[in-house]
């Protein structure tokens, strides 16, 4: 097997990929055809490339050579599921693109419904929003549930016990010492999250805690209150101008390009599409008002930045794969701009900034506590299967975790292939140790320093060739922990 070459498909198989997913994803296109794609690559979804890479890491685990082999059978090996899950995979996207919810006789696209959600005022029609959404989603579970016995499946044809095993081994994350980390997030933090819940909940969508459902908490967070505070008009400015105080161009001299535009299929997810890495990259974002696009906004620059500014001589390994954490961690040191008192005051001119920040610390919180369950639920659903006890261990623990009441028939749409939650967890703690250095090295205010663009320029030159451990030791940081992450929300929320 010729390495090489495989990684010049890797490339080109990536760059396709994108663009597909970009064309679908943004509503430009109604039919996904990425299994069209991968069959072109069909050599990347074979067995024997990935174990033979496989071997190799294994025998050489140390230096520069072990990490991109083993890069590069990761990629291998969930490429190799995909490749069997195909086809399956563009039905529900397909599906998803082309379903309709319809309430009150009148039709609504699937993926308009979560936006209808956040603007709708009235609880009772929120309600019913809710509940229709919940009905679709229910019936395309079934394609859901299709998708996980294969993943199980195509995953112990490739001779490993399970699905956590096989995510384990090959990313190298612990994702039992992760989950055991993550946990006391959800004891410490209980008493503080309820009260900040009940405090929300009373004023802005009047519900009580006991009867709240998951839509009462998607409306508290499009937050209309605070609407004349994040005006659609001030983002730009708000978000670009401390990056050009850190000497940084905030389009990367044109390699990034914002699709802002409204169509009905877009997803209401934002992300960040990279047919070329650093040389095209599409930051795709759906508006629909509030700090949540501030937000949103933030979070894909700060993704976007990272490819736009990766070293181009970087191998594909360290250009395209290796440990997403850091692509998050960068994304939420951007997103988490709203919670810095300065940013909120100097840049987004915010007279108030401590209400911001209980509400933007109260968001974060939520999140963590979601995410914290949501690892602890997906152990539970890749080791006992589809059914109705992860249906219902998914409800408890999301319930448990956010205090509303949480419906069960999220529980095969709302999980992230590869336990990517745990990304995200590893990306939250190593973001909230990054961002004590930045205010030691670089002052409080390090959004507004020049010395601090040359430093993370220096970090997103590397792309993802070092893990978020790894990027910590190197920056002194500590080993994993979440004391500066709760003590940050704990002083906002303060
Ligand atoms: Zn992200």
């Amino acid at each position: 097997m010729n390495l090489e070459h495989l990684r010049v498909d890797v490339d080109e198989f990536a760059e396709a990929l994108s663009r597909e997913e970009y064309l679908t994803r943004a509503g430009l296109k109604g039919e996904s055809r990425a299994a069209a794609i991968r069959e072109r690559f069909a050599v990347l979804g074979e067995r024997e490339a990935f174990e033979a890479v496989r071997e190799r890491a294994l025998a050489s685990p140390t230096g520069d050579q072990g990490r991109r082999l083993r890069y590069l059978a990761e990629f291998l090996g969930t490429h190799c599921v995909e490749y069997r899950l195909r086809n399956v995979s563009d039905r529900i996207a397909t599906a998803e693109a082309a379903k309709t919810v319809t309430v009150d006789g009148e039709q609504i696209p699937l993926r308009s419904i979560e936006g209808r959600i956040k603007n709708t005022a009235d609880r009772s029609r929120r309600e019913a929003l809710e509940s229709a959404r919940l009905l679709v989603i229910a019936e395309l579970n079934v394609l859901r549930q299709e998708i996980l016995e294969a993943s199980h499946e195509a995953v112990r044809r490739l001779g490993f016990p399970d699905h956590p095993t096989f995510c384990r081994e090959l990313s190298g994350v612990d994702l039992i010492a992760l989950r055991d980390l993550s946990r006391p997030i959800l004891s410490r933090t209980r008493d503080m999250y309820q009260d900040v819940l009940s405090w929300y909940l009373g004023r802005w969508t009047g519900a009580s805690p006991r009867e709240a459902g998951r839509h009462d908490l998607v409306r508290l967070f499009r937050a209309p209150e605070l609407d004349n505070v994040f005006p659609p008009s001030g983002l730009c400015e708000a978000t670009e101008a401390p990056l050009r105080r850190m000497k940084i161009d905030p389009r990367a001299g044109g390699r990034i390009r914002v699709d802002d535009e409204p169509r009905p299929n877009k997803t209401p997810r934002a992300f960040v599409a990279t047919p070329r890495i650093p040389d095209e990259v599409i930051l795709v974002v759906r508006p629909s008002g509030g700090p949540d696009d501030y937000a949103a906004y933030l979070h894909e620059l700060g993704h976007a930045l990272h490819f736009a500014y990766t070293d181009p001589g970087l191998p594909v390994e360290y250009r395209r794969l290796g440990d997403s954490s850091v692509t998050e961690a960068f994304a939420f040191l951007l997103d988490g701009l709203l919670r810095e008192r300065g940013w909120l005051k100097k840049f987004a001119g915010v007279g108030r900034p401590r209400e911001i920040l209980r509400f933007t610390a109260f968001h974060k919180l939520w999140f963590l506590r979601r995410y914290a369950a949501k690892l602890e639920y997906e152990l539970i659903l890749h080791t006992e299967g589809p059914g109705a006890r992860s249906r219902e261990a998914y409800r408890e623990l999301l319930s448990g975790a956010t205090l509303v009441a949480w419906p069960g028939e999220l529980y095969l749409f709302d999980v992230d292939a590869f336990f990517y939650a745990a990304r995200y967890l590893r990306a939250w703690i190593f973001e909230a140790q990054l961002r004590e250095l930045l205010r030691e090295r670089f002052d409080e205010e390090w959004y507004r320093n020049d010395r601090t663009g040359p430093f993370l320029l220096g970090l997103w030159r590397q792309g993802q060739r070092l893990g978020a451990e790894e990027l910590a030791a190197d920056l002194s940081l500590g080993p994993p922990s979440i004391e500066p992450l709760l003590a940050q929300i704990a002083a906002d929320l303060d």
